[in-house]
Parts: structure tokens; C-alpha cells; sequence
């Protein structure tokens, strides 16, 4: 998916939830299909160029997908039924 601010191509990932920094974070896709677990300390989320979203609340356990543009900072999700409810 191209942004639609700086028309550069997205990153597919998904947010979590977090408990250092901020509450919620984005990682990519490759990371995900790549480890059975979410990264929990702050190496395994520096490793997996995590970004922190300071949203105040965590997300559900079933992700949505959400494309960031790390050369303009934006953030693109797409969200399922149960979510817009
Ligand atoms: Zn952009």
C-alpha cells in the first residue's frame, strides 16, 4: 500500500499491546509470521523496530492490520466489524 501523504510504499503490521514506554505499538508483519510471541522486554522491541503509539489503552488480542510510513510518520489501519461497534 502506498501513503497517501508522501506516496512512498507502507509497511503491513499489526499493534499490541505494551506495558514499557507507551501502551500500544506497531510491528510489522515479518516480525509476527517470524516469532510465536509478541517482543516483551525492551531489546526484543528495539530488535523488532517496534513504534510506540500512546493511545491509553491496549488493543484486542485479534489484531487489525495497520500500515506505517516510517518516512512520513503515518499510520493507516483498517478496522473489523466488532471494532467500529
Ligand atoms: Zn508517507
Amino acid at each position: 500500500m502506498k501513503c497517501p501523504y508522501c506516496e512512498k510504499e507502507m509497511t503491513k503490521g499489526a499493534l499490541g499491546p505494551m506495558a514499557l514506554r507507551a501502551w500500544t505499538y506497531w510491528v510489522s508483519d515479518a516480525y509476527i509470521q517470524t516469532h510465536p510471541y509478541p517482543p516483551t522486554t525492551q531489546k526484543e522491541q528495539a530488535d523488532a523496530g517496534i513504534v510506540p503509539i500512546y493511545t491509553g489503552y491496549g488493543t484486542k488480542t485479534q489484531a487489525d492490520p495497520v500500515w506505517y510510513c516510517k518516512d512520513c510518520g503515518k499510520l493507516i489501519g483498517e478496522l473489523s466489524d466488532d471494532t467500529t461497534k
